[in-house]
């Protein structure tokens, strides 16, 4: 009888236990599924912000969700930020930080966004995933190792002819995921809690026009990382250099002993790099970092190509304009005739100089992690993020795992687990701010 009732003890103790925690009204997985259908590619050197018109159909779209989850004070700005703010549930919300969490709503401009076909992998049962509508878009286990990680999981793919947008609709299906559970569950103890969802990311968007004082996070975390535990409080610096080649054009007709084609001088230039600069996107990985010619125009009279400088070391960016303008100087003595000129701007610095004084956003999101039971590590992003900025702007701001991988291509892909966990680890990451975060 007595074993009876230490079993029934323990019956009782485990169900309230699994009672505790009610489920969010909709799953991670179906509000990434609705978001990554609306196409919200975003396009470079575009005066309006945001800079394509149609990321404003899931601004609206979560504008409304938002409303309908009780998040007060929800709005769409003039550049395209969604804020809202989730009240905190404490005897004195002023007593922890607010801090903030950012997802940014567009997708890359570098492979379309239309049409998004969502393929689920029900009950993944490992080998290389072959993408049904394009069957050269293959997932391979060779270059995805995670893969072995996501065994029984349910894997969400696009279908071979766009990418999937995971980047960044995983991070605002978290989030939403996240409210939604913390508005089922008000016996999950947090402060004020700022949500954010930006345009433009992916073209270095409007954070110059970002309202942090009136959006009131003292903290904030992006969630627009990879791999479940990846989180980041360090970014590399990047500056954006141009190089112009300026010759003289006329009618090729009547060019002789007049022509100056520019184009020639900037086909050299590139020509030099594979000698000349070793550190390229293609030849680096970990914390070098590289020169990249990405884009350029052409013409007889002008031609200017645009290079990426990406450095971790802060003081490497300099080290790198000196070396793209030694590859000037040879281009140069060829030929004489050609005016080269050369600017630079700088996009953003790494964050890390400001994080390394606030310790605790990244212990916070590590145990986070734990508490979700994922194993949460710092990796350093070869990429830019809004949190990067805005931490250059003054509101610290590491970047926390999404689940997802193969950003920015046809072979990008997350899953059910990567969702949830993620989603898990910002429920912990609330709490764990109410328990420790107090000032
Ligand atoms: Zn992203």
């Amino acid at each position: 009888m007595r074993s009876f009732c230490a079993l029934l003890l323990v019956f009782l103790l485990l169900s309230f236990t699994f009672a505790q925690q009610k489920l969010p009204t909709e799953s991670a997985m179906n509000r990434f599924l609705r978001y990554v259908k609306i196409d919200t590619q975003s396009a470079e050197d575009q005066p309006a912000s945001p800079s394509t018109k149609k990321q404003l159909d899931l601004a609206r779209l979560l504008e409304t969700e938002l409303k309908g989850l009780g998040v007060q004070d929800v709005r769409i700005s003039e550049v395209g930020i969604v804020y809202g703010m989730v009240p905190g549930n404490l005897a004195d919300n002023s007593k922890v930080p607010t801090i903030g969490f950012i997802a940014h709503m567009d997708t890359s401009p570098a492979v379309s966004g239309e049409n998004v076909n969502a393929i689920i992998h029900n009950n993944y049962q490992g080998g290389d995933i072959v993408l049904p509508n394009d069957k050269t878009q293959v997932i391979t286990v060779a270059l995805n190792p995670d893969l072995k990680n996501l065994i029984g999981d349910d894997i969400i793919t696009a279908d071979g002819t766009t990418l999937l947008g995971s980047d960044d609709k995983s991070g605002i299906a978290e989030i939403m995921t996240m409210i939604d559970i913390l508005k089922q569950n008000p016996g999950i103890k947090h402060g004020n809690i700022a949500i954010a969802f930006t345009p433009d990311e992916e073209v270095g968007g409007p954070m110059d026009q970002f309202e942090i004082e009136k959006w009131g996070a003292k903290f904030a975390y992006t969630v627009d990382g990879e791999h479940l535990g990846d989180i980041s409080n360090e970014t590399w610096s990047a500056r954006t250099a141009f190089v112009t080649f300026r010759g003289r054009s006329t009618h090729p007709g009547t060019a002789k002993g007049i022509m100056i084609n520019s184009t020639y001088a900037a086909g050299d230039f590139l020509a030099r790099f594979p000698e000349m600069v070793p550190n390229r996107p293609e030849t680096t990985a970990g914390r070098e970092g590289y020169i990249h010619a990405a884009t350029a125009t052409m013409s007889e009279e002008t031609s200017t190509i645009r290079i990426l400088l990406r450095n971790f070391d802060i003081n490497g960016l300099a080290a790198q304009e000196e070396a793209v303008k030694k590859v000037m100087a040879e281009t140069q003595k060829k030929y004489p005739n050609v005016k080269i000129e050369y600017k630079s701007e700088l996009g953003y610095l790494n964050m890390k100089e400001v994080l390394k004084n606030y310790p605790q956003l990244t212990d916070f999101a590590i145990e986070a992690s734990k508490r979700a039971g994922v194993t949460g590590a710092l990796r350093p992003i070869r990429g830019g993020t809004d949190g990067a900025r805005l931490t250059t702007r003054g509101l610290p701001t590491p970047n926390l795992f999404t689940g997802g991988h193969n950003f920015h291509g046809k072979l990008e892909f997350n899953s059910r687990k990567g969702l949830e966990k993620s989603t898990e680890t910002l429920v912990h990451l609330v709490q764990i701010w109410a328990e420790k975060g107090g000032k």
